[in-house]
């Protein structure tokens, strides 16, 4: 049953998912300038910055992208969303500003199948994005 379900959604069974780079990150299979964590999210600088300030920060439990979150994801959303404004402020962005940013498939230029928002600071940021 399991195996015809994800099947048909074109998904490869979970057994065979190899981690994302973020679950190697929370796992510490590989380094991170790690910025803050908690028992269900983890903040790090991004590796290629796009700005001055530019910290990633994850749900440690692997939901891919947004659009694919469920119900049951609904306190840990507002629980990311309200530590990233926690680490905004310790990163000292408050009085300058900053920007959120969740890249959601293809389109929306996401590259790593692990939910992340981006805080993004430190200098003027252009809108509408490129
Ligand atoms: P997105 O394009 O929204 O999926 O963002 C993925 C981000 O992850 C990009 O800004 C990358 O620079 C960043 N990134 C990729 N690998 C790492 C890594 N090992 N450590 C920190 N950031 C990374």
């Amino acid at each position: 049953m399991r195996r015809t379900l994800e099947a048909r959604a074109g998904r490869r069974p979970k057994a065979i998912m190899s981690k994302s780079i973020f679950e190697k990150i929370i796992a510490r299979e590989i380094p991170a300038d790690i910025v803050f964590e908690d028992d269900s999210v983890l903040a790090f600088r991004d590796v290629n910055p796009k700005a001055p300030t530019h910290v990633l920060i994850v749900p440690k439990k692997p939901i891919p992208r947004l659009s694919e979150a469920g119900p049951e994801d609904e306190a840990l959303l507002g629980h990311l969303l309200f530590q990233a404004r926690a680490v905004a402020a310790k990163l000292g962005l408050n009085k300058s500003g900053y920007r959120l940013v969740i890249n959601n498939g293809r389109d929306g230029g996401e590259t790593v199948p692990h939910l992340h928002c981006h805080i993004l600071g430190g200098r003027g940021l252009g809108w509408p994005p490129g």
